[in-house]
């Protein structure tokens, strides 16, 4: 069987799919992507074991993420015209029964045909505020319509396109690991003595899976956005001594040291170590043990980036997402979620240069909204996110003709109790004020 490197790497079918012209692959340099297998459409990959390629290829993929099966031939073989069309009639016949939302990160080929276009919680809070809705086509990754599912009613449904569109970062914590994390943490710690605060609270990014959510919820924690994590994290230390965040270090570790707080207080857990590769005492000394996860997109940003930059557009502002290492970060001119990405750029006067270190998708579509400005994206070669990638027209033309003909293919259920356990921990993050 040919390997998922051989299948991508192949340069003929690079060729021939960069001669039919895909947008991602080429748009912002022009010459080079990250990976010649983004050039292939999503169900070439959908055949191997992996996240595909894009930014998340080479991450450790779960035996237990969810596959999707064969596409009906009908879509492969359609145009991008006729798969456009397609998605226009299924939806003009479907109405207000059916939502589409689509993510930030997503193509524009889907995101021409969202209903609510946002970022995961802005987009399962759209859920929430449709009950009208029979269904939501949610155009993002698994733990996002995972949460649309646990924010909605009972009767309505969540469908994701592609169910091997997972998310990498929410993948390197898996409920097991967690609660290993948990039972060795808590005997290390100890109880709390009177009068003092829990030993350690569990905080979980929005990226994560509903059962880590539930998690949280059951054992007094909390959720948090890229957004909010500062308000979590001072909620958090009202009510604990330290905080063991999950999944990605990054966010966790610029949130920490934004508010003071030094990187010899942030130890790693290494979810395959016994304690995860600490002693007792950097535990006990620990405010917020970082767990060992990252987002492979925001992962690939350097100070050396950011340097050139500089060189090459004296005068530009660069600004990132938290997601990105500490040291990229603090380069920065400003770090933010994609709200404040969007606001800042907003915000900026024409004729501005701003360098922006976020997912491709994202800055080439801030750049055709504001031709006034000049925006790129910090990395030059053009990086996807592997999994937002594997929802392509062919994947929601199917999705809405099937809802169309009455079926719910791809349905996204979360179990009643894990949910209920999620909401209270996504509540308490409602409720944080700053
Ligand atoms: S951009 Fe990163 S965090 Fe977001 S879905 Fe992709 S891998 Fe996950």
């Amino acid at each position: 069987m040919t390997s998922v490197h051989e299948l991508i790497r192949d340069a003929a079918e690079r060729e021939a799919a960069m001669k039919r012209g895909k947008p991602i692959a080429l748009r912002a340099t022009g010459v080079s992507s990250c990976d010649a297998g983004l050039v292939k459409e999503p169900w070439a990959i959908d055949r191997v074991p992996g996240y595909g390629p894009g930014a998340s290829l080479d991450d450790e993929i779960p035996g237990t993420a969810p596959r999707q099966g064969p596409l009906p031939a009908r879509y492969i073989e359609a145009s991008d015209e006729e798969l456009r069309q397609w998605i226009v009639d299924a939806k003009a016949k479907l109405g207000e029964r059916v939502a589409i939302l689509g993510h930030f990160y997503q193509r524009d080929e889907i995101i021409e045909h969202a209903d609510f276009v946002g970022d995961s919680f802005m987009l399962a809070q759209a859920a929430k505020g449709h009950p009208e809705a029979e269904a939501f086509v949610f155009c993002g990754v698994h733990f996002m319509a995972e949460t649309a599912d646990i924010l909605s009613g009972p009767e309505q449904a969540v469908i994701l396109p592609n169910l091997a569109a997972g998310c990498s970062m929410a993948d390197m914590a898996t409920i097991e690991q967690v609660e290993d994390c948990w039972r060795e943490l808590t005997a290390a710690l100890g109880p709390a003595a009177e009068g003092e605060l829990q030993p350690v609270i569990p905080v979980t990014y929005m990226n994560s899976s509903a059962a880590i959510k539930a998690f949280c919820g059951r054992n007094g924690g909390i959720v948090c956005t890229s957004s909010n994590a500062r308000t979590v994290l001072e909620w958090a230390f009202a009510r604990g001594q330290r905080v063991v965040f999950f999944p990605d270090q990054h966010l966790g570790r610029n949130t920490a040291k934004a508010m003071g707080y030094s990187e010899d207080v942030m130890p790693l857990w290494r979810p395959h170590l016994p304690l995860g590769g600490n002693t007792v005492q950097q535990l006990r000394d620990a405010r917020v043990i970082l767990w060992n996860g990252f987002c492979s997109v925001h992962k690939r940003f350097t100070v050396a980036q950011i340097d050139k930059a500089r060189a090459d557009y004296p005068g530009v502002r660069v600004i990132v997402h938290p997601e990105c290492p500490a040291a990229v970060v603090e380069a920065a001119d400003g770090a933010g979620s994609t709200d404040y990405i969007r606001k800042e750029i907003e915000a900026a006067s024409p004729g501005d240069i701003i360098a922006v270190g976020t997912e491709i998708n994202l800055v080439n579509r801030l750049q055709d909204q504001h031709p006034e400005l000049t925006i790129f994206c910090l990395d030059p070669v053009v990086c996807p996110c592997s999994t937002m990638y594997r929802i392509h027209p062919a994947y929601l033309a199917w999705t809405l003709e099937s809802l169309v003909a009455g079926e719910q293919p791809n349905r996204i259920r979360v179990d009643a109790a894990v949910a209920g356990d999620s909401r209270l921990a996504l509540e308490r993050m409602l409720a944080a004020k700053p």
